[in-house]
């Protein structure tokens, strides 16, 4: 099996420890190729994306690894891009030469007072985002964070999508809603339906698991199994945030993906994207 893990926050944005360790701890772990993804800076204060002034350092740090590494580690440069409705188009990243892009949805509007809402904050956070920017209903809110995810695709076109799901971050013991609601599978489906039209691969992302928020991954069983059945590609993601943790439930992800039915997942390598089995 070629481990990869193309997803990792270090601490050029909200992670822990310099790049370097992370690719320590990957060679250490006999992995295949490691990816920088770090939160791509924003027109707006968020607290954990990384800051204008701290990219261009950040670039070139990954580059001077990618040489000092050739040989030992396949490595690779990316930015965890952040769609906000009307705001962020890929354009402006196409002059940074990134190896590839995560797409993802974590802001779905701003309050009164202009503070935006990232709603993976905190439970406490989500519910008043949930109570003040969608009149506390759950069914509205889940339909717009998927038509953001779905827009992500379309519009960002980027090689990942990140965590598909994570609107449920919150909800364990279904404290907003209950995921095996018709309704929000059809939400669910609808927005799969329209990604399997585009190129873009679904991780099979770790971190909720690892910080005990879900016994589930992004995205949960149920939707994993969709996938299989609407031939989505998938590849798999530790979302690490600490040198420690760059294969975190790695493992397990595969071994439930075997169960799913999938035979392979994507990884990126000099040839580009493509398959590899898993066994
Ligand atoms: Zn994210
Ligand atoms: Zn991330």
């Amino acid at each position: 099996m070629k481990w990869t893990n193309y997803h990792s926050h270090t601490k050029f944005s909200d992670g822990k420890g310099e790049p370097e360790l992370y690719i320590q701890s990957a060679i250490e772990k006999g992995m295949y190729a490691y990816g920088f993804s770090c939160h791509s800076p924003l027109p707006f204060e968020s607290g954990w994306n990384m800051k204008f002034e701290n990219l261009r350092n950040y670039l070139l740090e990954i580059k001077r690894l990618k040489e000092k590494y050739l040989g030992s580690i396949k490595l690779y440069l990316s930015l965890e891009l952040d769609y906000v409705k009307d705001w962020i188009g890929l354009d402006q990243y196409k002059k940074y030469n990134l190896d590839y892009t995560i797409g993802a949805v974590h802001f779905l509007g701003f309050f009164e007072n202009g503070h935006v809402w990232d709603f993976d904050r905190s439970a406490k956070w989500f519910k008043k985002g949930l109570e003040e920017l969608f009149d506390n209903d759950i069914k509205k809110l889940v339909a717009f964070y998927f038509q953001q995810v779905t827009d992500m695709a379309e519009t960002l076109r980027p090689d990942l999508i990140a965590h598909f799901d994570l609107i449920k971050k919150y909800n364990a013991n279904q404290a907003f809603f209950d995921q095996s609601d018709d309704w929000y599978k059809e939400i669910v489906f609808e927005a799969l339906e329209k990604i399997s039209k585009t190129s873009s691969i679904l991780e099979v992302n770790t971190r909720g698991v690892l910080k005990k928020l879900d016994n589930e991954f992004y995205p949960a069983n149920f939707i994993l199994g969709r996938c299989k059945e609407l031939n989505i590609p998938l590849c798999l993601s530790a979302d690490t945030h600490n040198p420690n943790d760059v294969m975190a439930y790695l493992p397990e992800a595969r071994t439930l993906l075997q169960k799913i039915g999938y035979k392979e997942v994507y990884i990126l390598d000099e040839k580009g994207w493509g398959p590899t089995p898993i066994f």
